[in-house]
């Protein structure tokens, strides 16, 4: 097929474009790289061989879109991860957050509709699920926010709801990411935020190259086995290959879980790190971040009978890579 990525170059997307193209897709990405690097196009090109097309542009700009329908006419299908995704400056500049999440979705619909293109693999979040009533969570639990960034998730899941409903053409699958961590093992991709990072792996990884002097725990009196926070991690190449093979079984509305289906807490994430790469990782234990939720794990189950998804990648993998990619690419 050929894919329109839409923030291809971005951590989740960059891994994606990668298995997309080792099982032979075709790709065009389209980024305004506010949050990523254009370097990352040659370190794709050098792990797969092959180059994808790259137009540089917002996708809440209707003739940046349009140029890239226009320029690649045959484009089978979308694959959105363009967005902004900080919760905490979400909560300081919504009105940025729902622009270019809700607006710039928006936009490349529209453009879509126009070229005949109905076909899209969307890029949702766990945090739809709000604080889970109990855990394993199924996609059809209740969904609520906390937060402008995940207001925009679920506003635009609905409005991807509301055009199936509308246009039996369209085909839609929502893919509810859980928390994407690790790296490629080349170690030539991978998260690098700007500034200090919000979420714990980069966090850690930060702190394990000295970067910042240690990590703060957000809370240990949740009612956790140990007190800490429980998430569902799963490495990015794992996650990245769930795409490939949803964008194989498009059909309708679809939604599904991506995660492992397993927990752990920021205790056992700091201590499967510092075993993993034989390091010691300090750390102090700070109040609870407010919006936070104790516990937040998938069930995986309909991911692994539809799609035939399943992580095959170790916490260990996830911490070993993690660790390789930031001692070679932090500076
Ligand atoms: P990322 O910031 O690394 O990648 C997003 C890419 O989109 C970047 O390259 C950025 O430059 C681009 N982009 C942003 N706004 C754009 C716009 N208006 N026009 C064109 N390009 C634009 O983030 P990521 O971690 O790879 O996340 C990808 C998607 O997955 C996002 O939609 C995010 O909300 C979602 N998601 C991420 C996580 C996570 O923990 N990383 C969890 C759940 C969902
Ligand atoms: N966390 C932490 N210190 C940090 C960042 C995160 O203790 O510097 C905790 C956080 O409270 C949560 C877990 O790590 O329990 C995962 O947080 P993250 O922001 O990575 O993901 P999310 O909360 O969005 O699932």
């Amino acid at each position: 097929m050929k894919i329109l990525v839409t923030g291809g170059v971005g951590y989740i997307g960059s891994h994606t474009v990668v298995d997309l193209i080792e099982n032979g897709h075709d790709i065009v990405i389209l980024d305004n790289l506010c949050n990523s690097k254009i370097e990352v196009l040659d370190k794709i090109k050098e792990i797969t061989g092959k180059a994808p097309a790259f137009m540089v542009g917002d996708i809440r700009n209707r003739s940046d879109v349009d140029n890239v329908f226009n320029t690649h006419h045959d484009i089978d299908a979308v694959i959105h991860f363009a967005g902004l995704k900080a919760v905490g400056e979400s909560c300081e500049k919504p009105l940025l957050y729902y622009d270019n999440n809700i607006a710039g979705t928006v936009t490349l619909l529209k453009s879509m509709s126009a070229h005949g293109c109905k076909r899209i693999v969307f890029s949702s979040s766990a945090t739809v699920y709000g604080d889970p009533a109990t855990v394993p969570v199924t996609e059809d639990f209740p969904l609520s926010t906390t937060n402008p960034y995940g207001s925009t998730k679920l506003y635009i899941e609905q409005i991807l709801k509301d055009l199936c409903a509308s246009d039996s053409e369209w085909d839609a699958t929502l893919l509810r990411y859980f928390n994407p961590v690790g790296a490629h093992e080349s170690t030539l991709l991978g998260e690098n935020p700007n500034g200090i990072p919000n979420n714990l792996m980069p966090y850690i990884m930060k702190v394990a190259c000295g970067k910042l002097e240690k990590l703060h725990i957000f809370g240990d009196d949740y009612p956790t086995a140990d007190g800490t926070g429980v998430r569902d991690y799963i490495h990015v190449c794992d996650l990245a290959h769930g795409h490939t093979l949803a964008i194989s079984k498009l059909d309708g509305l679809k939604i599904y879980n991506l995660g492992t289906g397993t927990g752990y807490s920021v205790l056992d994430m700091v201590k499967a790190f510092e075993k993993a790469n034989n390091i010691k990782l300090p750390y102090c234990i700070d109040p609870r971040r407010p919006g936070d939720v104790a516990v937040n794990f998938a069930d995986p189950a309909k991911a692994k009978e539809e799609l035939g998804f399943e992580a095959t990648r170790t916490l260990e993998d996830m911490c070993r890579t993690s660790y390789e990619f930031a001692k070679k690419n932090f500076k």
